[in-house]
C-alpha cells in the first residue's frame, strides 16, 4: 500500500465507492481516489527542488522566506481545478487530505523543507469558515502533517476584516487589495519556530505576504510557504 492509499480513511469508500474523483471512470483498485490516468495527468511543478522557483520569485523583495513551493500548476478546465472544486466547494475533505499528502510527499523528499517546526494554514475570515464548515488550508495542513509529522497550529493566526478607518488607511498602502488584516493570538506558540504557511492557490501572493509579515514579527521565527497550486498572473 502506498502513502496515498494508506492515508485515506475508510470513509472514502463509503462516499466514493468505485469511481475516480477526477474523471468518473470505474476504479479497479477500490482504495484509490484517482485512476492511474488521472494520477499521471496531475501537473506537478517540482518547484520544491529549485531555489528561485516562480513561487519564491513572487515574494522577492516583499517577504524573507527560507523556501517556497507549489505542488501543482493551476489552469482552468483542468483536472486540478476539478479536484480543488470538489474539495473547496463540495466539501470533499478526503480530496484535500489526499492533495495535502502529495505536498507533504514532495516536502519530505527535499532537504530545503526538512527543518519545518510547524504548519500554519492561512486563516479564513471566521464567518467564511463557519459558512463553509472548514478552512481548506487546514485540511491541506492535516494532509501534509501525515507525511511530515509536524504540528499543525490553528486558531493562532487570526484574520480580521478591516474597520472603516483601517480600510481608508490601507487603501493608500501597498496592501490595498489584501482582504483583512492578520493578528497573532499566541506569540509564544510560534516563537523561534520555522513556520510553513499553507494555502490552496497562490496568484499575486498579497494575502500570504500580509499574513507572513505578521508571523515574521514574532521573535526568532523563520518562514516558508507551500501552496497546493500556482496560478500565473
Ligand atoms: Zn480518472
Amino acid at each position: 500500500m502506498n502513502f496515498k492509499s494508506s492515508i485515506l480513511s475508510p470513509l472514502v469508500h463509503l462516499f466514493y465507492p468505485h469511481v475516480c474523483t477526477g474523471c468518473g471512470s470505474d476504479l479497479v483498485e477500490e482504495d484509490n481516489l484517482l485512476c492511474l490516468h488521472c494520477v499521471n495527468e496531475l501537473p506537478h511543478t517540482n518547484f520544491e527542488m529549485h531555489a528561485n522557483n516562480p513561487v519564491e520569485k513572487i515574494f522577492w523583495g516583499r517577504l524573507t522566506l527560507t523556501a517556497a513551493m507549489s505542488e501543482f500548476y493551476f489552469a482552468k478546465g483542468t483536472l486540478i481545478q476539478t479536484l480543488i472544486h470538489e474539495f473547496k466547494y463540495k466539501g470533499n475533505k478526503d480530496v484535500g487530505l489526499y492533495l495535502g499528502a502529495m505536498i507533504g510527499s514532495s516536502l519530505v523528499q527535499n532537504n530545503r523543507f526538512t527543518k519545518i517546526d510547524a504548519l500554519v494554514p492561512l486563516p479564513l475570515f471566521a464567518d467564511k469558515e463557519f459558512k463553509r464548515g472548514f478552512n481548506q488550508a487546514t485540511i491541506l495542513c492535516n494532509g501534509i502533517s501525515e507525511l511530515m509529522e509536524v504540528l499543525v497550529i490553528t486558531n493562532n493566526v487570526i484574520r480580521k476584516r478591516f474597520t472603516e478607518t483601517q480600510t481608508k488607511k490601507h487603501r493608500t498602502e501597498r496592501w490595498a487589495n489584501v482582504e483583512g488584516s492578520f493578528e497573532i493570538n499566541n506569540a509564544q506558540e510560534i516563537k523561534d519556530k520555522h513556520i510553513l504557511l499553507v494555502d490552496d492557490v497562490v496568484t499575486t501572493g498579497a494575502t500570504l505576504e500580509a499574513c507572513g509579515a505578521e508571523i515574521l514579527k514574532i521573535e526568532g521565527t523563520t518562514l516558508s510557504i507551500a501552496t497546493l497550486a500556482f496560478a500565473s498572473k
